[in-house]
This record gives C-alpha cells, sequence and structure tokens, in this order.
C-alpha cells in the first residue's frame, strides 16, 4: 500500500527501542498494521499509518510505548492570515475584472475569512493562479492572493485527511483478512495433520492384527 507522506494524527506511538524485549504484543494490538518488527526482535512504529489510536500502549509489559506531538503536522499546516491587520473589504468590486481566471476575489476572500473553505471550492479556489493582479487592484490593500494560497492549503489538507482516514480504515478490513486466511490456513494444516495420524494408526492396528 501506497505510504502517506505523514499521518494526520495530532499524536504517534513511539517505541523506546532500548527498553523493547521484543515480545510482539504491540503488533497483535495495532488494529492499522503501523507496527513492525518479529519476534525477539526491535519493534519500531512506521508513522505514516499511526492514528494514534493508543491501542499498542497498554499491552506493553515493559512500558515502552509512549504518545508523541506528531511533528510532521506543523510543517503542512498553513500560517493563517491574520485577518485583523489589513483594512475591511468595503466590497467595490475592483478586484473582479482584473481576474485572469474569472473568479470573484471578493467572495473568495470573504469565504475564507470566515472559514468556509468548502463554498470557497465551490467558487473555484482551486483555479486561482495566485497572480496577484486582484491585490494590486484593492484599495483596502488586502492580501488576497495570499489569503488564496491559505485557503488552497487548507483544501488540500483536508482532502489529504480524509484519504488518510479511508486508508486507515483499508488497512483495518486488510489485517482482519490476512489474520483470517492465516487462521483457515492453520486449521488446514492442522486437519491435514490429524488425517496422516489416523492414517497411520489405522495402519500400525492393521499390522499388529496381522500378526
Ligand atoms: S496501536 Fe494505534 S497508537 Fe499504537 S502504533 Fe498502532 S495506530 Fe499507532
Ligand atoms: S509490546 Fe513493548 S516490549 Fe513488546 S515488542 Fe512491543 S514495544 Fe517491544
Ligand atoms: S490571485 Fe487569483 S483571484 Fe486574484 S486575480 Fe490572480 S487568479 Fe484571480
Ligand atoms: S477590491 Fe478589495 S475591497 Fe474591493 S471588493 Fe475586492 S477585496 Fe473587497
Amino acid at each position: 500500500m501506497e505510504l502517506h507522506a505523514i499521518s494526520f494524527s495530532k499524536t504517534l506511538a513511539v517505541i523506546d527501542e532500548d527498553r523493547c524485549i521484543g515480545c510482539a504484543l504491540c503488533i497483535k494490538a495495532c488494529p492499522f498494521d503501523a507496527i513492525l518488527g518479529a519476534s525477539k526482535q526491535l519493534h519500531s512504529v512506521i508513522n505514516q499509518f499511526c492514528t494514534g489510536c493508543k491501542l499498542c500502549i497498554k499491552p506493553c509489559p515493559v512500558d515502552c510505548i509512549s504518545m508523541q506531538p506528531n511533528n510532521a503536522l506543523e510543517t503542512i499546516e498553513p500560517i493563517a492570515p491574520i485577518f485583523d491587520s489589513h483594512k475591511a473589504c468595503i466590497k467595490c468590486d475592483d478586484c473582479i475584472p482584473v481576474c485572469p481566471s474569472n473568479l470573484n476575489p471578493k467572495n473568495l476572500y470573504l469565504n475564507i475569512r470566515s472559514k468556509k473553505f468548502s463554498q470557497a471550492k465551490q467558487d473555484s479556489l482551486l483555479s486561482c493562479a495566485q497572480c496577484a493582479d486582484c491585490n494590486n487592484a484593492c484599495p483596502s490593500n488586502i492580501p488576497l492572493s495570499q489569503t488564496f494560497a491559505y485557503g488552497i492549503t487548507m483544501l488540500k489538507n483536508k482532502a489529504a485527511k480524509k484519504a488518510f482516514t479511508n486508508e486507515s480504515k483499508l488497512r483495518i478490513k486488510m489485517r482482519e483478512q490476512r489474520l483470517k486466511n492465516k487462521k483457515s490456513q492453520q486449521l488446514a494444516f492442522l486437519s491435514s495433520k490429524k488425517n496422516e495420524l489416523a492414517e497411520k494408526l489405522q495402519a500400525l492396528k492393521s499390522s499388529s492384527l496381522e500378526k
């Protein structure tokens, strides 16, 4: 499965490798297949898969798993514009005719300012080329293109977060199927061994009767 660039969980499980005894109990507890390792070996967490569910913490007999902040989130969180630091939109509409992408910068700005990102998406925010022509036309000197860059990043993050959640659910299903297949294989193996033993026993009985 393709690895996400980052997990969208605010915290991630971290294993203290100096204390890990390789018991593998954490692997059995993780429903998202986010832990790597084998019996009697060091275990580690695949950060991109960890959902921060904490289910691995309790089973660890040496208490070497802790939850730590997911620092990777900082790298993708856009800096929100400080809307109070510039003049208000006077709704003059001067920004509209200058847009080469035929967008309505005024509406986009007002929606992003009110955190209505989905509405801004419907109004084609993703088509903004961030050319800044609207900035130059604005009598209130509003940093419009910067606001749109912020809105686009917020939309992309929202989509990536949704994809991360869907893939986490898929990993649960794939893990369940794998465990089910493994159990079926074990049962089939035990059954064939049982039949083998029964046949050997029968052969022994027959040979002792012949004697
Ligand atoms: S059990 Fe939860 S917290 Fe622990 S590694 Fe798996 S996903 Fe992360
Ligand atoms: S449960 Fe704890 S000691 Fe056991 S393998 Fe996992 S991290 Fe290591
Ligand atoms: S920054 Fe975006 S909204 Fe403003 S004029 Fe350029 S394309 Fe249009
Ligand atoms: S030009 Fe500036 S003040 Fe006028 S409507 Fe557009 S964003 Fe508002």
